[in-house]
């Protein structure tokens, strides 16, 4: 289990961007949050007209690390009233930040690490536990919101709207009981994997075992689809999102990543996965983290991972490992990453899938590297502006805002009525759908 301290737990994850965390999480762990932009960018026409648009529509990202930023939090770990988020944070969100970034709904990340060798519900059950406490701690600013009808209630009402998504199924444990234990708890997506290759599903960052999908695997997509629960694809291979396309009777979402045509990383969305949105009527949110937005950073991070990753298979405590990756990573010096280049992502996936078929997943609080003025959620009006001075509609910008995942969210929401009217919760077991053979790995 090479990947548990807190920077390599780190939700995001992927393989190519952990390096980049660890030095940056400890360098920053004790340095108080910058105040929001809003007092430190010059407001032109094109940001003003963005913050005029996040008051007219509700901005719904993604995916949000903090339930893990809490976990991990250096002064008082896991605990809640101590990371108040009515004051500026050492990490990327907190109160102010989320209004000054127009932020009206968000999925909270229950992340979990896929490394570890077992105990993946009870991690599981502690982070729902976690950002649950957290929803509940702030009733003026956060509410639970469990379908799109509440979401925008509370963001009429002046709140967040604060939604679980799961991030990797080895937390069900391979079971479907499982699974609909954590919908009941509140959550509204399952990424289908994290960095690690499941009994049923291939990650992108690991090898593959099963060309995407088992039987079991599908099972687990068409009982999410019966319950509701949004299917996550990113972190997953593409031969996991191609069958997951082909089996999902709801629209699926990629909850953070960015396009492979424009940074060529496993994280990111090829292109001919992109086409098939229209037809599963999906949406890819897309990421800004450094290592999946820029090529440059990517080119010196892959490397460098790679051999880590050679090196570290001969080291046997955690404490050797973490010296290793220390080594490794700490000399490398990155490009800049600007918005411009997220933008390159947003109108890359509008012209590949449709700006009906886009939205955003920053995956603030599970990365240290972010592009310059994009680092903490009160700057999502900045990426606004740009894509207003590049021509964009107030009409295909509130789709991207939120338009896009409302409809997915009520279409999965229909999906499943239907389902429930004719089928019964799935009683399939991993050895009753892939064979005795399939006996659960330890760890995969
Ligand atoms: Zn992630």
């Amino acid at each position: 289990m090479p990947f548990r301290s807190r920077s390599l737990g780190l939700c995001s994850g992927l393989l190519l961007v952990l390096p980049l965390a660890l030095s940056a999480a400890t360098m920053r762990a004790d340095t108080p949050a910058a105040q929001p932009a809003i007092t430190a960018a010059p407001e032109d026409a094109a940001l003003r007209h963005a913050r005029a648009l996040l008051r007219s529509t509700p901005l719904i990202d993604g995916h949000n690390d903090l339930p893990w930023a809490i976990r991990e939090s250096q002064q008082r770990p896991g605990d809640v009233e101590a990371y108040d988020l009515r004051h500026a944070t050492p990490g990327d969100t907190d109160l102010a930040r989320l209004r000054a970034g127009g932020v009206g709904g968000q999925f909270w990340s229950v992340y979990v690490p896929g490394e570890m060798p077992s105990g993946f519900a009870r991690v599981q059950l502690e982070q729902i536990d976690i950002a649950r406490r957290v929803i509940a701690k702030y009733p003026r600013d956060l509410e639970l919101a469990l379908g799109a009808a509440d979401i925008e209630r509370a963001w009429a009402a002046g709140r967040v709207a604060s939604l679980l998504g799961m991030e990797g199924g080895h937390a069900i444990e391979n079971s479907l009981g499982a699974l609909r234990a954590y919908h009941a708890l509140g959550v509204r997506y399952m990424t289908l994997t994290h960095n690690s290759t499941l009994d049923w599903a291939d990650s992108a960052a690991d090898q593959p075992r099963h060309g995407g999908l088992t039987r079991f695997g599908e099972e687990v997509v068409r009982e999410m689809n019966r319950l509701g629960m949004l299917v996550d694809l990113s972190h997953v291979s593409p031969a996991t999102m191609d069958d997951a396309l082909r089996v999902s009777e709801a629209p699926v979402i990629f909850s953070h990543s960015s396009t492979r045509a424009v940074c060529d990383v496993p994280r990111n969305v090829p292109d001919d996965i992109l086409a098939r949105l229209p037809g599963n009527g999906g949406v890819v949110m897309i990421t800004f983290v450094a290592g999946f937005v820029s090529q440059a950073v990517a080119d010196i991070t892959m490397p460098a991972f790679r051999e880590y990753q050679r090196r570290v298979q001969e080291l046997t405590t955690q404490e050797q490992r973490s010296e290793l990756f220390k080594q490794t990573f700490a000399a490398l010096k990155l490009p800049k990453v600007t918005i411009a280049q997220v933008a390159d992502h947003v109108e890359h996936a509008r012209r590949v899938a449709g700006v009906d078929h886009v939205g955003l997943g920053g995956d603030f609080d599970g990365n240290d590297t972010w592009p310059e003025g994009l680092d903490d959620v009160s700057k999502y009006p900045h990426l606004f502006a740009e894509l207003i001075r590049r021509g964009w509609s107030d009409a295909d910008l509130k789709k991207l805002a939120s338009g896009n995942l409302l409809r997915v969210m009520r279409a999965a929401e229909a999906v499943a009525r239907r389902a429930q009217a004719t089928r019964p919760p799935s009683l399939a077991t991993l050895e009753s759908l892939d064979g005795p053979a399939a006996k659960p790995s330890a760890t995969k």
